[in-house]
């Protein structure tokens, strides 16, 4: 490859985007009328007209072959936190030997990927497990390795859908449906579409590939199941913010490159709290183009890493005792005509309207928890939520000082015009700008209000962020739905519009909290206030199938009983084969890489105590050593049997799910527990050279 220094520089304005079937490019290559047709479309979130569809088809086409592809591929989001491509060539053989390039309309909306062997949860007999994936033009296509990206939906032939994108477009149009009926109702005639903006802060690990290669526990699982605590952590926190090494430097530069090719606005770059630990963030966008930008990003890391010699770790947790990696998850509303619906406001008017939209989030969190919950849960986040590292498995809301005193206002405001029955005082004066300041900011919430977003914080890294933003987008549309259906009866929009927020403060403030939610104490008060406190995926997934969360998703269009019935099964089912995976590499591990060196290392102090007794009479430090080893290596050993015998167990209770998941929890997830704290008791006195895979020192420090 070419050294950095003699690729020729291209300015950046011709890289971003360029591999983008962009709005710059539509409005180029297509007829005038078919644009606007189809800006339209996606604009208002109208159907697709077929006429349309083909003369896309044919310009996009012309387009990918111009920027090299020689073939398309419908991009979807299944229900694991992948995302799956098939590959179509556009050839079409002609009868006289040639082959002409060929893509059509229907090509373009709708596929059929063989993709029986994708989770399903049951949803998906044989007869009809084809499913078909069906274009969203709302996220735009792009050209990556010689192919044309088709961002899809994937859905089975009864309609179900079969993964994240689905139910994430139907709950943006829930909430755009939703917020449009409160903004109507407050005398707004003019905006078209209210849509959630979403930005993720991505963080993850690089370590060198040569070290990654010699880890099977980070091949197979992604983590490292084995590990002694290094002499040095991240206690002198050298590392946050700190300058980036040359070869960082080299591989980021890169990395935004590629993702500005792809139109992924790649914006802030640095180091974080952990060593080898880095965040990425991008400017936001709509939330559909922002889930997908994420998938891209987490891809083009890994592929990016690899160029350089290193490899991208996406885990939550790669390492025990060090920081894990999260996904924080900045959503808002904004309106077709510009308006941020978090914005506190400008004028009176703008400050009661903010003021609703806030407390259609604030009902919205203390109403649904568990499912925000259930969105942040996976075996990878289980290691950061409810365990003793941030954001804590409670959830709560932080507002800052400002606002948390202005609700508090408004409630003895309220308290005393109940009794007065006169009208409140509420946006007589217009709320001061909520800077997100540093002496305001609070990182320990897991879902905080930052001037004019919220940030939702529990996201794992390795997740898709689009349960969470499905969550968020329908938990809201119902508080709005709840709202509008209170303001469209009411005789005065305003004093009604007070009338609400003082009846969510009163009810929902239990919510908000602003201290330090790391602190034994707040457990203590969440438990008085009667907030859940989910510790786990386990227990968290039961949700999903609540009556209550099913009575909401149907209500909104989003999901289905049936669709809500297969995802629970499919929760459980990743959690069970996550754990089963990493208990068995645990084994293998275990016998064929510890076991043999300890035993070997074992030998050697033997021989080596005869040959000094045999000289000096004694060998009190060589016995000392050994006697220590010996007994932990017959407790290792002990342990080693204990997780196997725990596997067997919960292997055996196949076709419960959820009491296959407790024994996966319950017994093998606490044997590797066990087992771990003799192997990395074991790494402190092992010779070095007979440790069988490289240490945390070599793999947090080496570059
Ligand atoms: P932080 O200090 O937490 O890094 P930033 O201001 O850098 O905060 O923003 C973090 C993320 O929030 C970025 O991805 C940014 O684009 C995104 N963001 C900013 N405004 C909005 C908004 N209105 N809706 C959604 N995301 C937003
Ligand atoms: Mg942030």
């Amino acid at each position: 490859m070419c050294p950095s220094e003699c690729q020729e520089i291209v300015p950046l304005a011709d890289i971003y985007g360029s591999n983008v079937f962009n709005d710059t490019v539509m409005r180029r290559t297509l007829p005038k009328e078919i644009y606007k047709s189809f800006r339209q479309t996606i604009e208002e979130g109208l159907p697709l007209d077929g006429q349309v569809a083909e003369v896309v088809a044919s310009v996009m086409k012309d387009w990918a072959i111009g920027k090299g592809a020689t073939h398309f591929t419908h991009w979807f989001q299944p229900l694991t936190s992948i995302t799956a491509e098939k590959h179509d060539s556009f050839i079409s053989p002609t009868a006289d030997g040639r082959v002409i390039l060929e893509f059509s309309g229907k090509e373009l909306v709708k596929g059929e990927p063989d993709a029986s062997s994708f989770p399903s949860g049951g949803l998906r007999a044989t007869f009809e497990a084809r499913g078909y994936t069906a274009w969203d033009y709302t996220s735009p296509a792009f050209v990556k390795d010689g192919t044309l990206y088709i961002p899809t939906a994937f859905a089975s032939y009864t309609g179900e859908a079969l993964d994240k994108k689905t139910p994430l477009l139907r709950s943006m149009d829930a909430l755009s449906r939703q917020a449009l009926r409160v903004l109507r109702a407050l005398g707004n005639t003019t905006t078209k579409r209210v849509t959630t903006t979403v930005g993720p802060e991505q963080e993850y690990f690089l370590i060198d590939k040569k070290l990654f290669d010699q880890r099977e526990d980070l091949i197979l699982t992604g983590r490292t199941l084995f590990g002694a605590k290094p002499p040095k952590g991240q206690e002198l926190e050298d590392h946050y913010f700190g300058q980036l090494k040359d070869r960082i430097s080299a591989f980021m530069s890169d990395l935004d490159t590629e993702l500005w090719k792809l139109g992924v606005a790649a914006k802030t770059k640095h180091n974080e709290v952990a060593p080898a630990q880095h965040e990425l963030a991008p400017i936001f966008s709509t939330t559909n183009i922002a889930t997908d930008h994420n998938q891209l990003t987490m891809e083009t890391m890994k592929k990016v890493a690899l160029r350089h010699g290193l490899v991208c770790l996406l885990h939550e947790k790669p390492f025990a005792g060090i920081n894990g990696s999260g996904k924080h998850n900045n959503w808002s509303m904004s309106t077709n005509d510009g308006q941020n619906l978090l914005e506190p406001g400008k004028d009176p008017h703008e400050n009661l309207q903010f003021l609703v939209f806030l407390s259609a989030v604030i009902q919205a969190v203390d109403d649904y928890a568990d499912l925000l919950r259930v969105a942040a849960a996976s075996p990878g986040n289980d290691h950061r939520l409810g365990a003793n590292e941030a954001p804590p498995a409670i959830i709560s809301m932080f507002l800052g000082a400002q606002l948390t005193d202005i609700l508090a206002q408004i409630e003895a405001g309220g308290a005393k015009r109940s009794k007065a029955g006169g009208m409140m005082h509420l946006g007589a004066t217009s709320l001061p700008a909520l800077a997100k300041d540093t002496t305001d900011r609070n990182r320990t919430s897991p879902f905080a209000f930052t001037g004019n977003k919220f940030e939702f914080r529990m996201v794992g890294s390795m997740q898709s962020i689009a349960q969470a933003n499905f969550v968020l987008n329908t938990i809201v549309a119902e508080s709005l739905s709840q709202f509008a259906d209170r303001l469209e009866k009411a005789a005065d929009a305003k004093k009604e519009s007070a009338q609400i927020i003082l009846d969510v403060v009163r009810k929902h403030k239990r919510i908000i909290f602003n201290g330090n939610n790391y602190a034994t104490e707040w457990v203590t008060e969440a438990k008085q206030r009667g907030l859940p406190n989910i510790a786990n995926t386990v227990d968290a997934i039961a949700a999903i199938r609540a009556d209550k969360n099913i009575a909401l998703m149907e209500k909104h269009g989003v999901l289905s009983r049936v669709e809500l019935e297969s995802r629970t099964e499919i929760q459980y089912e990743i959690y069970i084969k996550t754990i089963n995976i990493e208990g068995q590499t645990m084994v293998e591990m275990a016998k064929r890489q510890i076991l043999p060196a300890v035993i070997a290392f074992r030998a050697e102090l033997a021989a080596s105590i005869s040959a000094v007794t045999a000289i000096e009479g004694n060998a009190e430090v060589e016995n000392a050593l050994f006697v220590q080893v010996s007994q932990t290596l017959r407790s290792f050993s002990t342990n080693l049997s204990k997780l196997e015998e725990a596997l067997k167990t919960a292997a055996g209770l196949h076709g419960d799910t959820l009491a296959q998941a407790e024994a996966y929890r319950d017994l093998v997830f606490k044997a590797m527990g066990e087992l771990r704290k003799d192997a990395d008791f074991l790494e402190t006195m092992v010779d070095a050279d007979f440790w069988p895979m490289p240490t945390y020192a070599k793999l947090l420090f080496n570059l």
